[in-house]
């Protein structure tokens, strides 16, 4: 009988598992694009949109303090003061001081100063002005600032504060023209940066960027206090990958792969100082995120392909199950009905005759029923049916089968099981059933069996079997029922 559900129930599974398949397929696909879509979208909102905006950010913040001391050694370069001041055939250090020390005063500047160029006397806003030493490394400065371009006519030097270890301070000299453009002198002011510095290290904390300075050669001029790179752009690894084309441009956003790991580089040209402006990300811990979100995408995928799988595997074995046992078995009393019992009739016979053991058959009819029918009703009666079916179940053995033939007939097929056998066990049942009290409401009233038992011969079918055993059941029948007979052998 499930033989026969069998190829269905195969192509039913087959077909499950294909389409657990393809809606795993579908997952997959589904979740490989969306995180392929979010790499790229990471790669371009970092590309495009926050390097760019820290890069703005710390610009426009740090371009006032940057730009300041420009600004007042501009201021002082071309105030008439000073001009009027340095024209004078021998002019007083005094107002001169008092000048440099009200620019200290205003500007917060370190230190402020003039140089004469005529008497090449190096004023401060003390007293301590003195001659500049033309072979003193300490004033090559002054020389450089003499040859520059009048388009571009002030020095930036950034470098160590002197007075407080690891500060730095940034330097303008910036030279001093007459009213008919002859130079007249240099002037100038040193500004600390460290606002600058803090501002870096908050950017960097902030957004996790690596956030510095370097000038047009590629040398790293200004940077946070966690700074771990290399003193030019060009000793930086993977960096160099990329130094020639960033400083070659005024601004630009690049990349560059460092041990298989994106770093994502904005550069924009600061034009005061002619340095670079370097803002870094690394891409990792973004995309980790974006790969950790694919991989419990999978795992969800993975789950509910799984649970629908098992969901459908079971409810689809119990409607199978269902739908064989229904096929199988008698609905009234759940005995095996007359097709069921002849399929398990065959692998029987097969197996006893394999084993050279005894197959026998008994066939049960219910003595007068009709008048069980006829006296407590037709619903008695199919209660009457299902108590003698659980009756002759409890006294047979499990591999024994009991079935239901038709109206108030059973079979019984007994493997290994002799016809001596098989009467006294018959016999016994129907001793059995003749105690059987059935409640009518008004009072009790007790049924009786009659039975033919037959041994199966050699390549009997079952119908033939049934047939001698139901010889021998008419039998007992006609002399007087309530008794088991032997068919003929
Ligand atoms: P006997 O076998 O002793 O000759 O007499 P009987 O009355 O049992 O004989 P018969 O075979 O003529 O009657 C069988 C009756 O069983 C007829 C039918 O109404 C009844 N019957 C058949 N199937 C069912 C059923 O499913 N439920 C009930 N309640 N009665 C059934
Ligand atoms: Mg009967
Ligand atoms: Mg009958």
């Amino acid at each position: 009988m499930l033989r026969r559900h069998q190829p269905l129930a195969n192509v039913r599974n087959k077909m499950l598992w294909l389409f657990s398949g393809l809606l795993f397929l579908v997952f997959f696909v589904m979740s490989w694009s969306s995180y392929h879509v979010a790499q790229k979208s990471i790669s371009r909102q970092i590309e495009q949109n926050s390097l760019p905006l820290t890069s703005d950010n710390v610009y426009s913040q740090i371009q006032r303090d940057l730009v300041q001391p420009i600004f007042v050694a501009t201021l002082m370069a071309h105030d008439t003061f000073v001009r009027d001041w340095a024209l004078q055939p021998a002019p007083p250090k005094e107002p001169m001081q008092r000048y440099l020390q009200e620019i200290d005063r205003r500007f917060g500047t370190i230190i402020s100063f003039f140089v004469l160029d005529k008497s090449r006397r190096y004023y401060l806003p003390d007293t301590a002005d003195h001659i500049i030493d033309e072979h003193s490394h300490r004033y090559e400065w002054y020389e450089q600032v003499k040859a520059l371009p009048q388009s571009k006519p002030y020095l930036v030097t950034v470098g160590p504060d002197e007075q407080r270890p690891g500060k730095m301070d940034i330097y303008i000299e910036h030279q001093v023209y007459d009213y008919q453009q002859q130079l007249i002198g240099a002037t100038g002011v040193g500004l600390s940066v460290d606002k600058v510095g803090e501002l870096i290290n908050l950017y960097e904390k902030r957004y996790q960027r690596t956030i510095y300075f370097v000038d047009q050669q590629g040398k790293v001029v200004l940077h946070g206090e966690n700074f771990t790179g290399a003193a030019t752009l060009q000793q930086m690894p993977g960096m160099q990958q990329i130094a020639l084309r960033l400083l070659s441009a005024p601004s630009g956003s690049f990349h560059y792969v460092l041990s298989d790991e994106k770093v994502y580089v904005n550069a924009r040209l600061v034009p005061e100082f002619n340095w670079y402006l370097v803002v870094e990300e690394h891409a990792s811990p973004a995309q980790r995120a974006v790969f950790r979100t694919f991989m419990i995408n999978l795992t969800v995928a993975a789950i509910v392909t799984l649970l629908v799988l098992g969901l459908s595997l079971l409810t689809q074995g119990r409607y199978q199950r269902k739908l064989a046992a229904q096929a199988a078995l008698d609905p009234l009393t759940k005995a095996m009905n007359r097709q069921t019992c002849e399929e398990f009739y065959e692998l029987l016979l097969e197996q006893c005759r394999h084993q050279h053991q005894s197959l026998s058959v008994l066939v049960f009819d219910v003595d007068y029923f009709k008048s069980v029918n006829d006296k407590y009703g037709h619903d008695m009666g199919d209660l009457v049916l299902k108590r003698l079916v659980k009756e002759l179940r409890s006294q047979t053995r499990y591999a024994d089968a009991v079935c239901r033939w038709g109206g108030e007939e059973f079979v019984l097929l007994l493997g290994n099981c002799n016809r001596e056998k098989a009467w006294s066990l018959a016999d016994r049942i129907r001793q059995r059933v003749m105690t059987l009290d059935f409640n009518a409401g008004t009072g009790t009233f007790q049924i009786t069996l009659s039975c033919g038992v037959a041994e199966a011969r050699l390549e009997e079918d079952l119908a033939e079997v049934v047939k001698r055993a139901d010889a021998a059941l008419y039998r007992a029948k006609d002399s007087g029922r309530n008794q088991v007979l032997y068919a003929d052998e």
